[in-house]
């Protein structure tokens, strides 16, 4: 029986809080910002009420395998709890996903120093040997990842992800909101939109939140690049079909 291939939407939603005056929320640390995120993927859990046999082509048990063999030095096992052990990527392709940043905005104290930050942050995800690549493009209608700026959010968040799949669990588009200012209304300098950027292209890729705090994955990061183990994560993920596990 044919399926109806109704897109399953994902929303990951951000925060980037800049400790008013550098105070930071959590205790001993005086480390500059910290990036408060929070996930609402639920959106996905249970769509898929029936997990269908195993894909053609698929061997769950020597995914599983691979899994136990590589898990080292990732947070994949994390992903899976929140993902009710399940993995969501986008398909191999051949041609670079096609990214379109909005290079200007009429939001009081936009900088258009973003632009460039948030290329930075998809720089750096494009350096992990992944076989998902970016371009940027700058007709929005021809992009498959759109990117663009809100003043702020009443959530205290300063990013969301939207991710689409299909049933066959592959992302097939993906939209980032950056906020200019955090809900205090802070403004965040163009290094915090680096991280907050790079946070969310995470999300993009089917990345979880770890509880590593030197990720930047992390609900709250303090970090600036990307760990050793976003690489890995990312690699490994990269690495397995998408689908799920159970
Ligand atoms: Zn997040």
């Amino acid at each position: 029986m044919k399926r109806a291939a109704v897109p399953l939407l994902s929303l990951v939603l951000g925060a980037l809080l800049l400790g008013a005056g550098h105070r930071s929320a959590t205790a001993s640390s005086t480390t500059d910002a910290a990036t408060i995120h929070e996930s609402d993927a639920g959106s996905i859990d249970g769509a898929l009420g029936t997990a269908g046999p195993v894909r053609p082509g698929g061997d769950r048990e020597a995914v599983k395998r691979k899994l136990h063999d590589e898990e080292g030095g990732t947070y994949i096992d994390e992903i899976l709890l929140e993902r009710d052990s399940s993995l969501a990527r986008w398909p191999d392709r051949d041609s670079p996903l096609a990214v379109w940043i909005r290079p200007r905005s009429n939001i009081a104290g936009f900088d258009t120093a973003y632009v460039d930050r948030v290329k930075s942050a998809f720089r750096a995800w494009d350096d992990v040997d992944l076989p998902i690549h970016f371009r940027f493009v700058t007709d929005s209608a021809r992009a498959d990842v759109h990117v663009t700026w809100i003043d702020h959010f009443k959530d205290p968040i300063s990013g969301r992800t939207r991710w689409t799949r299909d049933e066959d669990w592959n992302i097939t588009n993906a939209d980032i909101v950056l906020a200019v200012h955090h809900r205090g209304g802070e403004q965040l300098d163009p290094d915090a939109m680096r991280a907050m950027a790079m946070h969310e292209i995470g999300h993009l890729l089917g990345l979880d939140h770890t509880t590593d705090s030197s990720s930047i994955m992390a609900p709250v990061v303090r970090v600036r690049e990307l760990s050793s183990e976003d690489r890995a994560t990312a690699q490994l993920l990269y690495s397995l079909p998408a689908g799920p596990l159970r």
